[in-house]
């Protein structure tokens, strides 16, 4: 009984949490792509979906930028570059759109030389809070599905729009590389994509529940 009432009040604590998950890229824009020619547009979707049903079961509140295959640039704009300007632009507008959310931008890594590998998160000191969120999810990586990443979180500038214009406490969340070939092909199946999910779905929360 004394369980059932610590999981009620462990549920209700978090109740007015609310998570925004962005899957970065869409549409025209595929973002980098493995040598086997899978996008990471199609992988950050799948990380979200289901980041977004483990986070739906466990009581939060859940707000996603894109759950289609789609750019949400502005109708009736011409012109790749306009797009993803005006993509941009909306999804900030959606990072914004809330108080107190937690925002979450999921991307796929790439590199010139085949070797590297492994989770890195992002974020900029724009926002005081992005900083423990980042270590937050760099530590889950660590603790829960790659022992070997000794990355160090990075702090970022202007060139990371989103973490930088956002005025929620925002991650850019490099869950892996698609130019390592052994991490790609992980990158492309269901268990693995359920596993990084899981991952940040543990970081999302420890942070909640620590702050
Ligand atoms: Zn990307």
């Amino acid at each position: 009984m004394r369980d059932i009432i610590y999981l009620q009040k462990a549920i209700l604590s978090h109740i007015s949490d609310l998570v925004l998950v962005d899957s970065a890229h869409g549409g025209a824009d595929g973002g980098c792509t493995s040598a086997e020619g899978v996008a990471e547009k199609g992988i950050n979707l799948s990380i979200l979906l289901k980041l977004r049903d483990i986070l739906t079961l466990s009581g939060y509140q859940v707000e996603v930028t894109r759950d289609t295959d789609v750019s949400i640039h502005d109708s009736g704009i011409e012109g790749l570059a306009n797009q993803k300007s005006s993509d941009m632009d909306n999804r900030l507008a959606v990072f914004n759109k809330y108080e107190n959310a937690l925002c979450l931008s999921i991307h796929q890594n790439q590199f010139t030389q085949p070797q590297y590998h492994g989770a890195q998160m992002f974020y900029s000191a724009t926002n005081p809070s992005s900083e423990a969120l980042a270590r937050s999810l760099q530590g889950s990586f660590r603790e829960l599905l790659q022992s070997d990443n000794d990355r160090e979180i990075k702090q970022c500038g202007k060139e990371l729009f989103l973490c930088y214009f956002s005025e929620n406490p925002t991650v850019m969340a490099e869950c892996g590389f698609l130019s390592n070939p052994d991490e790609a092909a992980l990158l492309n199946t269901d268990e693995y994509q359920t596993k990084v999910a899981l991952t940040l779905f543990s970081g999302i929360s420890s942070y909640l529940s620590g702050k």
